[in-house]
């Protein structure tokens, strides 16, 4: 039999490195940490898990397709018109399905060096052709991305701000990004770790989308909300975007479940602010920390920070993984990502915030 006799995936399928999520545990340690997907250590709102049990007797029911109540409670929170919010399952969903919609194949996209690793995949799903553009200090650097831009740009993916790196770009920035691109360039504002960023030039992007026709920002429900398990997105397009998305989802793409808690956790803004406090006080922290023991960390405006590791033997980040791991505590190998020196650490809860920094210290002493 050869290669021809059977099915052949569109070219750009088996160009795709299958998505390697972060680690969840390790053999024989008593208790583990799980710090390698920037999952919240608040966990989700009780309020969300209630409304999330409430569906439990009701499983023979299809979901609303249209995802109606919840589109309306996100509309009512952010002062959005709901007819312009497309949700998915997880915000991985719409970034796919936008890539489907307006990139065909031998077209291309754009995205940075460090930029989230699911807009390749989503580029070479669609036989589009994915294409780099560099950044500045760790940073998306909207000349570079401008310069990246060809006759076959279609789409532009700017995580902002971005993970792994945890940088952002100020609004003003990302303002002129949108005004250098051509008007039929669909720019793609991923907002994902929005609601942790406490900077006055930040800004997740809801005006430029009610302002032009070719901005969409996405929005999760796996970060602060806590609610990855359930796979919960969300976007805010313009008229036309949504109605091309509606279009090709799966009719039921957003399930029961997921739909009862995205609602209950968004009217739990005690929930969403609690997470937000624990950041702003362990993040700085973590920060200082690690810092003090000579490991170099890149300031970060999400929940998890990027430590850079020494190109030594014995201290090197693969060194520092496996050091992490037999103590339990799993942060995220970033290879991947053009950073095999790194490792990215979720901003954990207390305990593991300290366990982190006293391995840290155990492992560049030793
Ligand atoms: C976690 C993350 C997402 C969200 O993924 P979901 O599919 O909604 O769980 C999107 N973008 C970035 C940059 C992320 O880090």
């Amino acid at each position: 039999m050869t290669v021809l006799d059977r099915p052949q995936p569109r070219p750009g399928v088996l160009a795709i490195d299958p998505y390697v999520p972060g680690k969840s545990g390790a053999k024989g340690t008593a208790k583990i940490h799980k710090l390698s997907s920037n999952e919240t250590p608040l966990g989700a709102s009780p309020k969300a898990i209630a409304a999330f049990k409430s569906i439990a007797d009701k499983l023979e029911l299809y979901p609303d397709g249209a995802s109606t109540a919840l589109r309306e409670a996100i509309g009512a929170k952010f002062g959005l018109d709901p007819a312009r919010i497309v949700c998915g399952s997880g915000s991985d969903e719409i970034l796919s399905l936008l890539t489907s919609a307006y990139v065909g194949p031998g077209d291309e996209g754009v995205f940075t060096t460090h930029g989230f690793l699911v807009y390749k995949l989503a580029i070479l799903a669609a036989g589009g052709v994915p294409v780099v553009a560099p950044e500045k200090d760790l940073t998306a650097d909207v000349d570079a991305i401008l310069s990246a831009v060809t006759p076959k740009t279609k789409i532009v993916f700017l995580a902002n701000p971005n993970n792994p790196t945890g940088t952002y770009i100020p609004f003003e920035e990302v303002k002129r990004l949108h005004a250098g691109l051509p008007k039929h360039v669909l720019l793609v504002l991923d907002a994902a770790y929005a609601e942790y960023v406490r900077r006055n030039d930040y800004a997740a992007g809801i005006e430029l989308v009610s302002t032009s026709e070719n901005v969409v920002m996405t929005r999760t429900f796996s970060k602060i909300y806590g609610l990855a398990n359930l796979r919960l997105g969300w976007c805010y397009a313009p008229a036309s975007i949504a109605d091309a998305l509606n279009r090709i989802r799966g009719p039921f793409n957003v399930n029961g479940g997921a739909l009862a808690a995205g609602i209950a956790a968004i009217a739990d803004e005690a929930h969403v602010s609690d997470a937000v406090a624990h950041n702003e006080r362990w993040l700085p922290w973590l920060t200082t920390e690690i810092g003090k023991l000579g490991l170099e960390v890149t300031p970060s405006v999400g929940n998890f920070l990027l430590i850079r590791f020494p190109n030594v033997p014995g201290r090197t980040a693969k060194d520092a993984d496996a050091f992490l791991t037999e103590r339990g505590l799993i942060l995220r190998a970033v290879g991947a990502y053009g950073l095999p020196d790194c490792l990215r650490l979720t901003v954990g809860d207390e305990e593991a915030n300290r366990l982190v920094v006293e391995a840290l210290a155990a492992f560049m002493k030793g």
